[in-house]
C-alpha cells in the first residue's frame, strides 16, 4: 500500500486511518502487505531502522537522494526519506497553502515507492491511495511497461476523496520525467492541465472508492468534480468498499483517553464522560440534562461547516449545548472563535488537532453532527455509534451507507433549514430517555470492524490477480 497518510506515523484525517487500520485486517485473509508512506519531519526516525542507503531517484538531470527507513510495526512500513523534499513542518502545505513543489515531492515518492517494491518487498498488488500516489500506476504503464520486475503485477487506485485531485500545469510532465503521450483525456490531461488522481484513475486495474453510495455519486455530475464522465467510462472497473474502523482504538470499553470507560451493558460511564467534557470546555453543569451536541471535524464547505455556521444559533436556542474541535478555513475557524464568544457557556470551540480530545468528544457528547456535503465514507459516525453518541448525519456517501433511521437522524436537502430540522427531531428523541437508550444500543450494536471490508479487498485483489 503506498500511501501519503497511516497511523500513528502520519494522519491529517480518515485515510491514515484506513491505511493504519485495513493491512492488519487483510492478514486474516492471507494476504501480506507491506506499507510505504513519506518520512515528514514530524516522524521520528529514533526507532526506525535504515533498510537502503543512496537510493537516487533521476528526472533528467535532477537527482535526489533518497533512504529508506522501517518503522518499528506489525507489518513492514517503508519510510521514504528525502530530508530536502519532506522534512518540513507540514504534508502537503504550510498556513493553508500548498507546497509549490508537491508535484516533485510527491513523485519522486512514488519512484522511491516502486524501489521499495524492486529491493525489499516483491508485490504482486500495488494498492494506491489518492493523488498522492496516482503516478505509480500512471510509471507502471509507461517507464517500466516493460520491466521485467513489474511483469504481472496488478494497480488498485482508491479514491478517498475526489475534491483533492492533484493539479498542476502540464509542464510537470518533464519535469518529473512521464511519457508525454499521457497527456490525452483518458490519461492525465483534464481541463488544459495534469492531474495527478487522474493518472490513478486512468492507469490502474482497476479503482475503488470507500463507499458504495459514494461511488454512484462521483459519476454523476454533481459530485464528479468535472471527472464523472471519465468515472463512468471506468464503471467496469469502479467499485465502491466501506472503510472498517479499528475499534482497539475507537472503543468506549477500553479507550485510555476518557474520563470512564463504559459498554452497551453498563453506561454509567458515559455521564462521567459528559461531565469532564463539559469542565474541559467551560460549559455549565445544567448541561448534563441537556443535549450535548458534538463534532469533530475539518472546518470546510465538504464537512459542512456553512450550514452548521448558518444556523449554530438557532441550534442553542433549543437549549442544547454545542462543542467543536477542528481546523481548516480560517474563515470558519473564526467563526466558532466567534460563535463561542457570542453564545458563551453554550458554545465552546477548539481549533487545533487533538486526537485525544476528539476521543473524548465521541465519548462525551450525545449527539455527533456530520452535515456534510459530500462525504466518501466518514468515519466520526462510526465511531460515534460505538460511543453511543447518536449521529445527525447528511444522507450523502458513506455518511447514507452507516447510518439508518433507529440509529441516527438523517436529512437529504443540503440547507441550513433542513439540518436544523434533523437536528430539532433529534432533541425531541433525547427527550424520552428510554426512546434515547434504545437508539444508542441500537448504534453500539453496529458492527463495522474491517472484516467485511478487508474480506472485500482481498477478494479484489484476488480477482484481479486472475484477470
Ligand atoms: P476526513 O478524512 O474527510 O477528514 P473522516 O471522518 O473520514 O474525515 O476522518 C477524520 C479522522 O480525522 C477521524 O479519525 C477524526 O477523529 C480525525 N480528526 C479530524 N479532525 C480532527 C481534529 N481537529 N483533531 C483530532 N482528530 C481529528
Amino acid at each position: 500500500m503506498i500511501s501519503s497518510e497511516a497511523a500513528p506515523f502520519a494522519k491529517t484525517g480518515g485515510l491514515a486511518d484506513v491505511v493504519g487500520s485495513l493491512p492488519a485486517a487483510l492478514r486474516a485473509f492471507g494476504d501480506e502487505v507491506a506499507v510505504v508512506i513519506p518520512r515528514y519531519g514530524s516522524i521520528d526516525l529514533k526507532d526506525a531502522r535504515r533498510v537502503w542507503d543512496n537510493l537516487a531517484v533521476h528526472f533528467g538531470p535532477d537527482a535526489y537522494p533518497v533512504s529508506i527507513y522501517r518503522a518499528p510495526a506489525e507489518h513492514p512500513v517503508y519510510l521514504v526519506d528525502c530530508p530536502p523534499l519532506f522534512d518540513r513542518k507540514g504534508f502537503y502545505g504550510e498556513s493553508g497553502t500548498d507546497y509549490p513543489d508537491n508535484h516533485i515531492r510527491f513523485a519522486v515518492f512514488c519512484r522511491a515507492a516502486l524501489s521499495v517494491a524492486r529491493f525489499l518487498f516483491r508485490t504482486d498488488i500495488f494498492h494506491c491511495h489518492d493523488w498522492q500516489t496516482g503516478l505509480v500506476p500512471a510509471y507502471l504503464r509507461t517507464t517500466f511497461a516493460r520491466d521485467p520486475t513489474f511483469l504481472g503485477c496488478r494497480t488498485l487506485f482508491t479514491i478517498h476523496n475526489l475534491g483533492y485531485q492533484g493539479l498542476f500545469p502540464k509542464t510537470v510532465l518533464e519535469e518529473v520525467a512521464l511519457d508525454p503521450a499521457v497527456y490525452r483525456p483518458d490519461g492525465m490531461e483534464f481541463f488544459g492541465q495534469v492531474s495527478y488522481l487522474k493518472a490513478g484513475m486512468e492507469f490502474a486495474d482497476a479503482v475503488s472508492t470507500v463507499s458504495p453510495t459514494y461511488a454512484r455519486e462521483i459519476q454523476t455530475p454533481e459530485f464528479g468534480f468535472g471527472m464523472d464522465a471519465r468515472l463512468r467510462a471506468r464503471a467496469q472497473v469502479l467499485s465502491g468498499i466501506l472503510n472498517g474502523v479499528d475499534y482497539a482504538d475507537w472503543s468506549p470499553q477500553t479507550d485510555a483517553h476518557i474520563a470512564a470507560r463504559y459498554g452497551p451493558e453498563d453506561l454509567s460511564g458515559k455521564a462521567a464522560c459528559k461531565r469532564q467534557l463539559l469542565e474541559e470546555f467551560g460549559l455549565p453543569p445544567e448541561a448534563m440534562e441537556r443535549p450535548l451536541l458534538g463534532t469533530v471535524s475539518r472546518f470546510t464547505r465538504q464537512k459542512g461547516a456553512d450550514i452548521l455556521a448558518e444556523i449554530a444559533a438557532q441550534i442553542v436556542a433549543e437549549d442544547v449545548y454545542l462543542v467543536a474541535l477542528g481546523t481548516g478555513d480560517p474563515e470558519y475557524e473564526d467563526f466558532f472563535r466567534l460563535m463561542q464568544q457570542e453564545h458563551p457557556g453554550r458554545i465552546a470551540a477548539r481549533i487545533g488537532f487533538d486526537n485525544a480530545l476528539a476521543h473524548r468528544i465521541e465519548a462525551g457528547a450525545d449527539i455527533f453532527l456530520m452535515p456534510s456535503h459530500y462525504e466518501p465514507c466518514g468515519l466520526n459516525q462510526i465511531y460515534s455509534l460505538h460511543y453511543g453518541t447518536v449521529p445527525v448525519v447528511r444522507a450523502t456517501g458513506g455518511l447514507d451507507d452507516t447510518i439508518e433511521e433507529g440509529t441516527g437522524f438523517k436529512f437529504a436537502e443540503y440547507s441550513g433549514q433542513a439540518f436544523l430540522e434533523a437536528v430539532r427531531a433529534a432533541v425531541r428523541v433525547f427527550a424520552d430517555r428510554e426512546a434515547w437508550r434504545r437508539m444508542m444500543l441500537r448504534g453500539m450494536a453496529k458492527d463495522f470492524s474491517w472484516k467485511t471490508s478487508a474480506a472485500a479487498y482481498s477478494e479484489l485483489y484476488r480477482r484481479l490477480l486472475a484477470g
